[in-house]
């Protein structure tokens, strides 16, 4: 791997984190590890006011990710998405990022496999490697088949080893890592169920959910 002394390795992973949960962080934290990031930053994503209810809102969902990666070193939580009046598209977020990076610090934004797949429907998805590296999450059970619209640039982008991307953007690499059993999802429905989620999030989300009555069936 080459790199140019002062370069940071900063890597990105959006969600709703509605809330956040063991299979993010264990999944960021590993990322992390592998790819000897300087940082990771968990960056929540903002969602049409409508959609708030009956999920908790997004000041809460900012003040759990900070909570879960408080004593974290490596991960960080970057609120800029929710600090704009409307939804972000990516390509806005990683323009806002570089303006504030050094020409030469790595960016690498991570994805599952199925939001790659559904790249080429994002907001000027082509320009998305002009500010990063892609890094896409794939489990080790999922289908493999990119689409057609896809193809040529992975056939011109791809790079095997996920530690061999070099430069600031540009490339795409893969990195297999089999997620927890865990979701957002399940996690919101245990609780309007009254059922405990202790150890799928951080004991401090869990103190804080408790705290602020969130996702109980009556929200
Ligand atoms: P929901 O159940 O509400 O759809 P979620 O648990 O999938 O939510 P998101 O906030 O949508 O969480 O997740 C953001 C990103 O975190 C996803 O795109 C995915 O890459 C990653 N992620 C989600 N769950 C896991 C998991 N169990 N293990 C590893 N990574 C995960």
């Amino acid at each position: 791997m080459t790199r140019r002394s002062g370069a940071r390795r900063i890597g990105i992973l959006g969600g709703t984190f509605d809330p956040v949960h063991i299979g993010h962080l264990r999944g960021a934290l590993e990322v992390t590890e592998m790819l000897a990031l300087d940082e990771l930053r968990l960056v929540p994503n903002a969602r049409p006011p409508h959609r708030d209810t009956p999920h908790s809102s997004s000041q809460d969902r900012l003040a759990m990710v900070r909570l879960a990666v408080q004593d974290v070193p490596q991960l960080k939580v970057d609120a800029r998405e929710l600090e704009r009046d409307r939804p972000s598209y990516t390509i806005d977020t990683l323009e806002s990022l570089r303006a504030e990076l050094a020409a030469d610090d790595q960016l690498f934004l991570l994805m599952g496999w199925d939001a790659f797949c559904g790249l080429p429907g994002w907001h000027r998805w082509e320009e998305l490697l002009e500010h990063c590296h892609i890094l896409v999450l794939q489990r080790p059970d999922a289908g493999s088949e990119a689409p057609e619209a896809l193809r040529d640039m992975l056939a011109a982008r791809s790079v095997a080893d996920p530690q061999a991307l070099e430069g600031s953007c540009g490339q795409i690499s893969f990195v297999w890592q089999a997620p927890l059993g865990v979701s957002a999802t399940r996690i919101r429905q245990s609780l309007a169920s009254g059922r405990s989620v202790r150890f799928l999030v951080p004991d401090a989300v869990l103190a804080y959910i408790n705290a602020h009555g969130l996702y109980r069936a009556s929200n």
